[in-house]
């Protein structure tokens, strides 16, 4: 891959990460650190410089609603799924099966 590539690959990145940030908000609450923990675990390196401002995007799409609460002192802003996310996460479902069956199995549909 050419450096070219890199936005590209940014791009899809960033993708995943907000359907792992769905999936987790539909689960539970959700928090700053913790998502960067958990998305780390995934091989995704990210900081609050990406995860905030990508947090507040799906905030204003209607996607998480935010509540903030004060834990040790600090603020802590817990994102939590709405009725709109959780119909976009059902047609993800849908979309990323069957991009898995043709990518990762090898089934094309016809
Ligand atoms: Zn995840």
């Amino acid at each position: 891959m050419n450096d070219n590539a890199d936005p590209l690959l940014r791009d899809i990145h960033l993708a995943f990460i907000k359907m792992h940030i769905l999936y987790h908000a539909s689960k539970e609450k959700v928090f700053g650190v913790g998502l960067i923990e958990e998305l780390g675990r995934h091989g995704y390196r990210l900081g609050p410089g990406t995860l905030y401002p990508t947090l507040e995007k799906m905030k204003k799409a209607g996607l998480l609603t935010c509540t903030c609460r004060t834990v040790q002192h600090k603020q802590r802003k817990y994102y939590k799924i709405t009725a709109d996310g959780l119909k976009l996460l059902k047609e993800i479902r849908i979309k990323l099966k069957e991009l898995y069956d043709e990518v990762v199995e090898e089934n094309e549909k016809r």
